[in-house]
């Protein structure tokens, strides 16, 4: 393999053309669309028509003008598309955090509803140690605020699905793992727990743009995601929840069955009633006004990936991860790096780990690099980690970076002081 081959390979690329779409500067190979994606082109014209024309100009009245109060609905049917879900069932909102609240909080309650004899035997809400922490986080405050009727289990990665039985009220796991890039079986351990009786969360963060998610052929209850990764849509996105129609259907009696009950989620909220009852379908999972500007980035974000189609970019992701792996192999041999994500493509998302001593300042290196900026990122306590978003990404880009990787590396460039500085953001 040499450069001119990657060249070549980009010449024969079926999505390369989608790169233009994206606003990239030449002197930087931008490896992170996995934490933030990439601006594309068309973002700040719609923006601005946002600002300058819906809002200015048309002020309040835009909100049934130009739509605005549908853009939640709008923007989750797209991404309905990505991850095998119906329109109906998505909806964009809040933070994914907030999402894993409202999510967990439901699948809680449909258990406790279920007219089972066993059902207070129920406590677990079973997830991984080396989950995104903001997912444990928001279940142990939830569960915390439950009284402790349920104990939060923590397993590792390989343990999930064996360690579904039938304490285990809800799965709460994250289908692609941040810190490995290491990928569930979703249809197995979906499957798994529906034998079991438990309901199933999959956090899609690392998923919706980059892999294909079949979530009612898997048979998944719950799902949330986060916007401003693979799809697009800019810092602080918003993001979004899927909850299966059996069980919006199941909970239509119960009005707080989803406990964020604000007004937006309200059957009627220009009725001003002081009495919650929510709206029908998943639109009860909003909460307050969104942020319409925000939504407006989303969903150029989003056509971006529609776009390209989801099996075209997820061919292109395996071949890419393929080959950072075989060219860090063998061209940056001997100086520390262990892949630290599976090896077998099937396994893994779109990001490739490498675990190494001095990680930290190597990727401040790689970043600082003068003539061509790679911009991967750090997670602790020794992974460098590098996304791969299909899109954009090139195989010339893959080429560059494993030699400015292997460049730093062989020169120990990365060992000087202002690389070893901490930073708030890794
Ligand atoms: C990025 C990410 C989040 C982000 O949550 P926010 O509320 O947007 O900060 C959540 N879960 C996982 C698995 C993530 O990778």
């Amino acid at each position: 393999m040499t450069r001119d081959d990657c060249a070549a390979l980009d010449t024969a690329d079926p999505l390369a053309e989608h790169r233009s779409a994206f606003a990239l500067a030449d002197g930087v190979i931008y490896l992170d669309g996995n934490s933030l994606g990439a601006l594309p082109r068309a973002t700040p014209a719609r923006v601005r028509e946002v600002i300058e024309r819906e809002w200015g100009e048309g002020l309040i009245r835009s909100w049934n003008a130009a739509r605005w109060i549908e853009a939640p609905r709008r923007v989750g049917g797209l991404i309905a598309r990505l991850i095998g879900a119906l329109p109906h069932e998505v909806i964009c909102a809040d933070s994914t955090s907030i999402n894993v609240f409202k999510a967990l909080a439901a699948a809680l309650k449909l258990q406790a509803a279920r007219p089972r004899v066993r059902a207070r035997e129920r406590r677990v809400v079973l997830s991984e140690r080396t989950n995104f922490p903001t997912d444990l986080y928001i279940a142990q405050g939830l569960l915390a605020l439950l009284g402790d009727r349920y104990e939060l289990k923590l397993v590792d990665f390989d343990e999930v699905a064996e360690a579904i039985d039938n304490t285990v009220a809800v799965v709460l796991v994250t289908h692609v793992n941040y810190q490995t890039g290491a990928m569930h079986d979703m249809a197995a351990v979906t499957r798994r727990a529906r034998d079991a009786g438990a309901l199933m969360i999959w956090d899609l963060a690392h998923s919706a743009g980059a892999v294909p998610v079949s979530l009612n052929d898997c048979g998944a209850d719950f799902a949330v995601g986060c916007g401003y990764k693979y799809l697009n849509g800019g810092p602080g996105a918003p993001a979004f929840a899927f909850v299966a129609e059996r069980h919006l259907n199941a909970i239509a009696g119960d009005p707080f069955a989803q406990p964020l009950s604000g007004w937006l989620g309200h059957r009627a909220p220009f009725a001003f009633d002081p009495a919650y009852a929510p709206a029908s379908g998943i639109d009860r999972f909003a909460v307050g006004t969104p942020s319409i500007v925000a939504l407006a980035a989303l969903e150029v974000g989003v056509q971006t990936v529609l776009a390209a189609g989801i099996d075209a970019l997820r061919a292109k992701s395996v071949a890419l991860t393929d080959l950072f792996v075989e060219l860090v192999e063998s061209r940056c041999a001997g100086f520390g790096l262990t892949l630290a994500s599976p090896r077998t493509s099937a396994d893994r998302g779109s990001q490739v780990c490498f675990a190494h001593e001095h990680a930290w300042p190597v990727m401040q290196a790689l970043i600082a690099n003068p003539a061509r900026a790679v911009i991967g990122d750090f997670r602790a306590p020794d992974i460098l980690r590098f996304g791969f978003a299909p899109l954009y990404v090139r195989y010339v880009d893959v080429w560059d970076a494993v030699e400015q990787l292997r460049d730093v590396l062989a020169t120990r460039a990365w060992d000087r002081p202002e690389f070893k500085q901490p930073r708030t953001v890794t």
